[in-house]
């Protein structure tokens, strides 16, 4: 798996595919976004499938972008909901709460990148142990 930069890397770089809690079974479905411009919807568990053209989707929340679906990869933590697109977002976002001394470049740090728009709570050295447990059970799921 590559390991990643939170401060290089927006969100965008995970949306190819993302979990989601299936709208017919509730278990676990993907979204897969194609480059020809369909979304693709499946769920192995129950065989639902659905697919549309989307010409605009909005990043940043707890629901794929694409279907406004809640995410599988979610959970309340005391202070707001911690999210995932897929389980190499979330990694990525494990090795960054779990760094002690973040790599900032200055140089290559974007503000539409990961890194520099967490919500404070989420890089919070209070809330470390706390959030790397709870990416744990997520992993699980
Ligand atoms: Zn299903």
């Amino acid at each position: 798996m590559t390991t990643y930069n939170a401060y290089e890397i927006t969100l965008d770089a995970f949306i190819a595919k993302i979990l989601i809690v299936c709208p017919k079974c509730t278990k676990k479905a993907q979204v897969v976004d194609h480059s020809d411009g369909n979304t693709i919807l499946t769920c192995i568990s129950c065989a639902y499938n659905t697919s549309k053209k989307v010409a605009f989707y909005q990043l940043g929340t707890p629901k794929d972008p694409f279907f406004g679906h809640p995410l599988w990869l979610q959970k309340k933590f005391k202070d707001g909901i911690f999210w995932a697109y897929n389980l190499e977002h979330l990694t990525l976002l494990e090795n960054h709460i779990a760094a002690n001394r973040r790599a900032r470049d200055i140089t290559k740090i974007s503000n539409r990148s990961i890194g520099s728009r967490l919500p404070k709570w989420v890089t919070s050295k209070k809330n470390r142990k706390e959030l790397l447990q709870l990416i744990d059970a997520l992993k699980k799921r």
